[in-house]
């Protein structure tokens, strides 16, 4: 029994060793590989790029100044539907929704506190018209911090910004130019509310 005792904690304690020796070969491994990196950069020439003669270009997802953008047919996208500026997390979107004879809503008008902005791009994921979206556009520092309260006619452009070809209205259901309800590209036949027809 004292035997069978013995041999226990002779493999626990092997256990145990093996396990401290992994770790300390891991921790001297994340130092060396530290090291070998800062070495590396030690000896290499330096890259400075001179902004602003030289203005690196930036990925089309970059994120910074905001637009709000047109469908194909030149219509604005923006329904004015709240959830760019219920999402942002420093309440800098706001707006007021108007609604067209047609019944299309749009933004009376629209406004954002660039001083307030943090790119954080929460806004254009919410947006299901594809109508606010970040450019790779960052140069819009100013002294006067008023000047970065940006009006709709400072956000509107012409153009469809990264998202050219997408009409919102071709999929919601909504009695258009381009046809009546149910007939637009991927959109179902309206449902009947009052049926208990599948
Ligand atoms: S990028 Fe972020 S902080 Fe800026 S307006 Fe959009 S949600 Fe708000
Ligand atoms: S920009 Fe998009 S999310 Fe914001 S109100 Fe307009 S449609 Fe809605």
């Amino acid at each position: 029994m004292v035997k069978e005792n013995n041999q226990e904690m002779n493999e626990k304690n092997t256990v145990e060793k093996v396990t401290l020796v992994t770790e300390a070969l891991e921790i001297i491994k994340g130092f060396a590989d530290g090291f070998a990196t800062t070495f590396k950069h030690l000896f290499r020439k330096p890259f400075t790029e001179e902004y602003p003669e030289y203005k690196r270009p930036l990925p089309e997802r970059a994120r910074a100044r905001i637009i709000l953008t047109r469908d194909p047919d030149g219509g604005e996208r923006c329904v004015a539907c709240y959830l760019c500026s219920s999402v942002c997390p420093v309440s800098c979107i706001s707006m007021q929704s108007a609604e067209l004879k047609d019944g299309r809503r749009y933004a009376a008008w629209f406004r954002i506190n660039f001083g307030r902005c943090i790119y954080c791009g929460l806004c254009e994921e919410a947006c299901p018209t594809s109508a606010i979206q970040l450019t790779p556009d960052f140069e819009m520092c100013r002294r006067e911090i008023l000047s970065l309260v940006y009006e709709k006619k400072d956000l509107l452009v012409d153009h469809g910004g990264k998202d050219k070809e997408y009409n919102f209205y071709q999929y919601a259901g909504v009695v258009t130019d381009v046809g009546d309800k149910g007939s637009h590209i991927q959109e179902e036949k309206p449902v009947n509310i009052k049926s208990n027809m599948p």
